[in-house]
């Protein structure tokens, strides 16, 4: 039997648990996309000028996150959107997910920035993995690429700088802080306020489920690399993913309800825990919290 559209009567592609509803591809992809002005509009005010850099590997996340963002904003001439890459060095990984982001932003005609780990940091993930290290690669590769990312969208004039980062990911990450009692880091989840030297964070795929985003992208035939870095298993925040997954399909919801709870607590929490005062790091000059930032701490740079 075909299973209905809730809101025509076109055979449904998916049935999101947390709605009670079932949508054909044409109401799918228009309750991504509603979703997605809704958060861009209320946390990230667009203006007129600005110049949104958009954080792109060529995974589904980020891919969508560019493809959206240039669909509802590709055609106003007073705003400029750059696509930004960093090739951390993880053979037989990135090269393929680069090669597919330039398809991306070569089919929409959006200029393209890539930047390396080796040039900007003398090393490559593939080096540090190898390492005697104190932390996991993904701490490793996550600062260093941050750095970058910051540093380009500085360079470029951008006011905004967009991440492919969704539900899943912001809730696993709510709940990360939780059981860690990491509070000052759950404050520097919300929208952060313009700070001179920081690009304003930007996440418009924050209330959109994981599978859904990959769906989009697989409806929309995105060039979207699906495969796994061989580094990926930040062994906590795995466990809090199939945790995070159990409770979703008993009590569907969940994730939205950590998310709506951060939205209303974080306002109070920042109140509480004032971001610490910002520094240029004595060593590179790049925007940080501390005398050294980082980036320079993880490269042991002196
Ligand atoms: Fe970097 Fe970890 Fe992501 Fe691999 S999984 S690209 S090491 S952050």
């Amino acid at each position: 039997m075909t299973i209905k559209c809730k809101k025509c009567n076109h055979e449904a592609i998916i049935f999101q648990k947390y709605s009670g509803m079932h949508l054909c591809k044409r109401h799918f992809i228009e309750d991504v996309e509603r979703k997605i002005k809704l958060t861009v509009r209320r946390d990230y005010s667009i203006k007129k000028n600005d110049v949104i850099a958009v954080a792109l590997s060529g995974g589904k996340d980020s891919s969508v996150a560019l493809y959206v963002m240039h669909k509802i904003l590709g055609n106003r001439p007073d705003i400029q959107i750059v696509a930004i890459s960093v090739d951390e060095g993880i053979h037989g990984y990135r090269p393929h997910s680069l090669e597919l982001a330039k398809k991306l932003t070569e089919k929409l005609g959006v200029r393209h920035i890539i930047r390396s780990f080796k040039d900007e940091h003398g090393t490559t993930m593939d080096e540090l993995a190898v390492m005697d290290r104190e932390k996991g690669t993904c701490s490793y590769c996550g600062v260093l690429r941050k750095s970058i990312l910051n540093r380009v969208a500085l360079e470029i004039g951008a006011t905004k700088l967009v991440t492919g980062h969704n539900l899943d990911d912001e809730a696993q990450t709510i709940l990360l802080n939780h059981f860690r009692g990491d509070m000052e880091r759950m404050v520097r989840l919300a929208p952060p306020a313009a700070v001179e030297g920081l690009v304003m964070r930007a996440k418009p795929l924050r209330n959109i489920p994981e599978k859904e985003v990959a769906l989009y992208a697989l409806i929309n035939s995105l060039p979207v690399d699906f495969s796994e870095c061989p580094y990926a298993g930040e062994a906590l925040r795995g466990e809090i993913r199939e945790l995070l997954n159990g409770f979703e399909t008993k009590h569907p919801g969940t994730k939205y309800s950590l998310l709506r709870g951060f939205d209303k607590l974080v306002g109070a929490l920042a109140k509480e825990l004032p971001p610490a005062k910002i520094e240029k790091c004595r060593i590179c000059g790049d925007t940080c919290t501390e005398d050294i930032c980082q980036a320079c701490k993880l490269l042991g740079r002196k």
